[in-house]
């Protein structure tokens, strides 16, 4: 927990914070409030996360605000007013309702982040059924495996992710009814239909179909970082969580232009790329093409973006690259940024600070919690390395769990242990899909284990240490991964760093980093003795990789995790399990 705070200064910040007294507002803060917020008077008539999101912007002041800005590859750009879309969810929700799809059932899209998967999205749940996202470069492997064991009844998609990665599999798919094609101008055949045409014939009007507060809203694979990848089930009551999240942490204030990266396919790219800034009636960006440095500076200087949530992995892919980005760009109306998904190392958050002008905020959580869970707040300072405090509303605690099935609250600052959260909040998983004994598993005594560990400061700031999977025993040491990888990224030469435990007689496991240099430099054994070196001197001898290895380009899931399960399996020459989330260019 070595750290020099960024301090924060509202100086140059350009409105209010929601947040100003975090103390304060975690002592007063109770669901029942944010419920009102958001659902005044009309709090008897359910709970429906695409009417909070969409109609009640669309039927108010906002109705002809823009909701979601798309841009093409090609720099196309395409809005939709909170009107617009109030309009074409409510012509999907009608197309469901006649195919006969009804509350409970799932709808799944495989698409790329183009409008059809949103309004397909939204139209679901007004529905009432459960939108399933699926990752639009998966292979038609993990596109059965997450059909089938979410047990799909209509699938939305392309005519060519149809054509590559679905028609082979159709007959293993009995409960698949109707496939829905976004960019076919006739039907093609049973069960295969031509989406616009059903869009141009069903109405604009829709009543949204009564769903109650714990109906299932959501489900969501998780990102197969650790093994199969879990289904997990959200309920429409979570939108209370990616509401509040979004005031507090993102600070959305209602004329931001907002723009989370993350593709919908992961839960942050529905949460926050969908759902929450939508629920407070802002302007969301949405950009159709993969990740290109300039491209996305572009992005942030032409829309004028003023919060954007992104993840590590990207942060480290602009940090490799040599742009001074406020040199060519202009990003004066860039207030906040976060980031979320992976450990966020500290050379990163100062980074942001020296080349963008503005910290990076990291974040925590997890598909299991639907929303964000620990932060950093823009009137906070900024421990860099520090996941930051948790949400008001939310009650985090580093645990020991006992043999005897009882469950210890580590007071003590600066103790490692598990990374615990009472339930009781909106956004919590419901259950794994189908595997209820593993659920289960998962709430010890009165807490949510996460399966993450971590240490809190004597200020309440959370430390992430690692996943339990990946934590090394080394001479009677317990390390993290993280803080060997973010030692060797101090080093000038490191672009990206993955550590793992090797099975080792004399000292029960030796750290073994794998290292993927700057552009220009070269893999040498004197580098490899050098960093050793370095790492060493940061770390002490006990705790400093033994081994270093050189790799092009880390195992990555396809969301951008270090995939340390894969480069352990390799090392050993094991199985190497499941890799449907496998990134593979
Ligand atoms: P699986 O559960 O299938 O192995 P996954 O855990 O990677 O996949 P997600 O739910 O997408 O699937 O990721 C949540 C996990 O990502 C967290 O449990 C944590 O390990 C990691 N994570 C997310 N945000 C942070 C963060 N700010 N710092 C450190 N780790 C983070
Ligand atoms: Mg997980």
């Amino acid at each position: 927990m070595d750290w020099i705070p960024i301090k924060k200064s509202l100086e140059n910040y350009s409105v209010e914070p929601n947040l100003l007294d975090y103390e304060e507002t975690h002592r007063t803060f109770s669901w029942s409030l944010v419920v009102e917020e958001l659902q005044g008077s009309s709090q008897a008539q359910g709970l429906n996360i695409a009417n909070i999101a969409v109609d009640r912007h669309a039927e108010g002041v906002k109705a002809n605000h823009v909701a979601m800005r798309f841009i093409a590859p090609d720099w196309t750009v395409r809005d939709f007013t909170y009107s617009n879309l109030k309009a074409q969810t409510n012509r999907f929700a009608n197309v469901l309702l006649h195919l006969g799809i009804v509350k409970g059932d799932r709808t799944f899209v495989l698409a790329g982040r183009i409008p059809s998967l949103y309004i397909a999205a939204l139209g679901t749940l007004k529905n009432g059924s459960v939108f399933c996202p699926l990752f639009s470069a998966f292979g038609p492997e993990p596109v059965f495996q997450r059909l089938d064991r979410g047990d799909a009844k209509v699938l939305v998609t392309t005519t060519s992710l149809y054509k590559q990665k679905v028609a082979q599999l159709r007959e293993r798919l009995p409960k698949l009814q109707q496939i829905l094609l976004i960019d076919a101008e006739e039907d093609m055949g049973e069960g295969l239909l031509s989406l616009p045409k059903l869009m141009v014939e069903a109405s604009e009007e829709f009543a949204t179909v009564p769903t109650e507060a714990e109906d299932m809203a959501l489900l969501h694979f998780t990102s197969g970082t650790t093994g199969m990848p879990k289904g997990a089930i959200h309920v429409h009551k979570a939108v209370y969580a990616h509401y509040i999240t979004a005031k507090y942490v993102l600070d959305l204030h209602s004329n931001d232009i907002f723009w989370c990266t993350a593709d919908p396919g992961w839960v942050t790219g529905t949460s926050y790329g969908i759902i929450a800034p939508l629920t407070h009636g802002v302007t969301s960006i949405i950009d159709e093409a993969e990740f290109d440095a300039n491209r996305w500076y572009q992005i942030l200087e032409t829309q004028k973006v003023n919060v954007w949530y992104t993840a590590p992995t990207a942060i480290r892919r602009l940090m490799r690259i040599d742009i001074e980005p406020r040199k060519h760009y202009d990003l004066s109306q860039l207030r906040l940024v976060h980031s979320v998904g992976e450990p966020l190392n500290p050379e990163a958050v100062i980074w942001g600070q020296e080349k963008l002008g503005l910290p990076i905020h990291d974040n925590w959580w997890q598909t299991e919690t639907g929303g964000i869970m620990i932060a950093n707040y823009p009137t906070m300072d900024i421990r860099p390395g520090s996941m930051g405090r948790p949400l008001p509303g939310i009650e985090a605690a580093i645990v020991r769990r006992h043999e005897d099935g009882t469950v210890e609250v580590i007071d003590k600052p600066g103790v490692d242990g598990d990374l615990a959260l009472k339930p009781g909040f909106p956004s919590l998983f419901r259950g794994y899909l189908h595997e209820e004994e593993r659920y289960c598993k998962c709430f010890v005594g009165d807490w949510y284990i996460s399966g993450d560990l971590a240490a809190r400061d004597a200020d309440g700031y959370f430390w992430f240490v690692g996943r339990e999977d990946d934590i090394i025993k080394t001479s009677g040491h317990m390390v993290g991964p993280f803080e060997v990888e973010n030692a060797l990224m101090e080093h000038p030469a490191v672009a990206e760093a993955g550590v793992i435990g090797k099975p080792n007689p004399m000292i029960g496991e030796l750290v073994k980093a794998f290292v993927s240099l700057k552009p220009g430099r070269q893999p040498s054994e004197g580098l490899k003795l050098e960093l050793i070196g370095f790492a060493r001197q940061k770390l002490g001898a006990a705790i400093a990789p033994k081994e270093i290895e050189f790799q092009d380009n880390l195992p990555k899931t396809r969301s951008g995790k270090i995939m340390r399960r894969l480069l352990k399996a390799r090392e050993l020459g094991l199985p190497e399990g499941d890799l449907s989330t496998l990134e593979t260019n």
